[in-house]
Parts: C-alpha cells; sequence; structure tokens
C-alpha cells in the first residue's frame, strides 16, 4: 500500500492556477487525484490546465463571494462524483504601514485570506462527511507566527487561518476529516515578487535569514501538501507544518 497514493480522490485547490497552489495542485495531481483548480483569472486557470495534463478541472471563481464557493464545490462534484480534499491556498497582501490602510482595505484581504478559508471549508464539510472522511490544508504563513511592520492584516489573517485549522480539526476529528496548516516561507510568487521589486534588499535579506541560503519555489511546497493530503497523515490533525527552509526555527 502506497501512503501517499491519491488516485480515486478528488481535490480543489483555490488559486491553484498559478504560485504555491499550482505547486500544489501538480503535487496532488501527480500522486493520483482529480484536481479542480479555482482562481479569478481565466487565461491564467486555462494556461496552469494545459500544465497539469490529464483529466482536471479549471474554474472560474472569487473566493470571496460564498455563492461561487458553493457553486465552485457543487461543479467539482458534478464533474467528478465528490469531494475528498479541499487546499484553501487563495490568498492577497497589500503592504503598508498600519496607519495607511483603509477599511476597504482591511476587508479585502480579511475576507480573500480568512474568511474564505472558512467558507471553503464549510461548504466542503458536508461532501467529506458523505465520503466518510477528507482532508482540508489551509494556508498559513511565518506571519502566523511572527509579526510584520508591512503586513500588518495579512500578519492577522494569517494568525487566524492557523487558528481556525486548530479548531475545525478539534470539531471535524469526529468525522474523520483531518485539518492542517501548511506555513509557507518565503516563496518566489508573483505575490513575493511585487515585494521584491518594491522593498530595496528584500531578496538578499530573505537569503541572509534563511538557513537553507535560497527562497523557496512553488514545487517545496508539493511534498508537505501530498502528505498532508495523503493517509500518510490520517492521525495527524490540527498541526501547523513550517515548509520555510528553516527560517521559524532559526534566531538569525
Ligand atoms: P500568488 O499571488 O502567486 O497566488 C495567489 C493565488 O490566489 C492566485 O492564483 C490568485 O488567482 C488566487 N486568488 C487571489 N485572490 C483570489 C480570489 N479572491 N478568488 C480566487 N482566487 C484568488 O501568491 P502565492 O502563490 O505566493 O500565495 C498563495 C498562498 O500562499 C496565499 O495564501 C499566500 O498568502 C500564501 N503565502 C505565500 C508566501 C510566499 O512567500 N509567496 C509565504 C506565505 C504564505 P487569480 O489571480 O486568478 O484570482
Amino acid at each position: 500500500m502506497n501512503l501517499f497514493d491519491l488516485h480515486g480522490k478528488v481535490a480543489i485547490v483555490t488559486g491553484g492556477n498559478g504560485g504555491i497552489g499550482l505547486g500544489i495542485a501538480r503535487g496532488l495531481a501527480q500522486a493520483g487525484a482529480c484536481v479542480a483548480i479555482a482562481g479569478r483569472n481565466e487565461e491564467k486557470t486555462t494556461a496552469a490546465l494545459a500544465s497539469l495534463g490529464g483529466d482536471h478541472l479549471g474554474l472560474r471563481v472569487d473566493v470571496t463571494d460564498p455563492e461561487q464557493v458553493q457553486r465552485m464545490v457543487a461543479d467539482t462534484v458534478d464533474k467528478f462524483g465528490g469531494l475528498d480534499i479541499m487546499v484553501a491556498n487563495a490568498g492577497t497582501n497589500i503592504r503598508k504601514a498600519p496607519d495607511s490602510y483603509t477599511l476597504a482595505e482591511w476587508q479585502q484581504i480579511v475576507d480573500t485570506n480568512l474568511t474564505s478559508t472558512f467558507t471553503c471549508s464549510q461548504v466542503a464539510y458536508p461532501f467529506m462527511v458523505k465520503r466518510g472522511g477528507g482532508k482540508i490544508l489551509t494556508i498559513g504563513s511565518m506571519t502566523s507566527l511572527l509579526g510584520f511592520d508591512l503586513g500588518s492584516i495579512y500578519a492577522a489573517t494569517k494568525g487566524g487561518v492557523m487558528q481556525l485549522t486548530r479548531s475545525l480539526a478539534s470539531a471535524w476529528a469526529k468525522d474523520n476529516i483531518q485539518v492542517n496548516c501548511i506555513l509557507p516561507g518565503w516563496i518566489d510568487t508573483d505575490l513575493t515578487r511585487r515585494a521584491r521589486h518594491n522593498l530595496t534588499g528584500l531578496s538578499d535579506k530573505v537569503i541572509d535569514r534563511t538557513p537553507m541560503k535560497r527562497w523557496g519555489n512553488p514545487e517545496d511546497l508539493a511534498g508537505a501538501a501530498v502528505f498532508l493530503c495523503s493517509s500518510a497523515s490520517d492521525f495527524v490533525t490540527g498541526t501547523a507544518l513550517p515548509v520555510d527552509g528553516g527560517f521559524s526555527s532559526s534566531l538569525f
């Protein structure tokens, strides 16, 4: 028996059309899962779907709209016959000093990062119960653990995602649903490319501060995601696993 085999499993990856989400979607697909990737940008979704090959699904979804989240899950279940894995990965950030945010910016970041993690999990839940169990994977950040002067709202949402993960894990253990969180370190994606461009010296600072002396790539997340979405992790729930080249365990 291959503990990491996902053949016969159906997964949704929000934000699976790029960056970390696509790295995770690739890992799940290679392990055998049927994967639905969901994002707003259809061009990105079409390209990502083509790169996956096989019989997968691309969905146009804004995860801040609960009706679209319901439709995303319904369309996936219609196509593949059920749902076993939800990866709530979609996320955003606006980097500024805390005193300069508007309430609309607060709302946008909270809706995208935290509220959508809740709605995706809540909508997936009854379908997982129907299958006799499931896996929910949430995406935190180093800011789930540490403060970030230019990302106060983001950090608040990522701390919330980690705590939500623990509570869902506790509530749904009885249903054989394991809920875990990955805490990525600094990963090279569209999200951080903008920061690297705008914040002088960031790239070198990250390399210096990371014991493994490099930025992470989206593919670095695939192994941890396959582990947390497969039967290899059936007695692991409510945990937050850093995938960070040692960043969170090192003072310098
Ligand atoms: P990207 O910007 O590359 O990807 C974000 C993805 O989320 C995109 O595919 C985007 O698709 C999707 N997305 C954003 N908003 C919405 C929305 N409202 N509805 C649907 N999809 C949405 O960033 P990353 O890959 O870096 O980020 C992925 C996750 O990892 C996020 O939760 C982020 O906070 C987290 N993370 C990233 C780190 C890093 O260093 N890169 C570090 C720690 C955590 P589309 O544009 O098509 O909507």
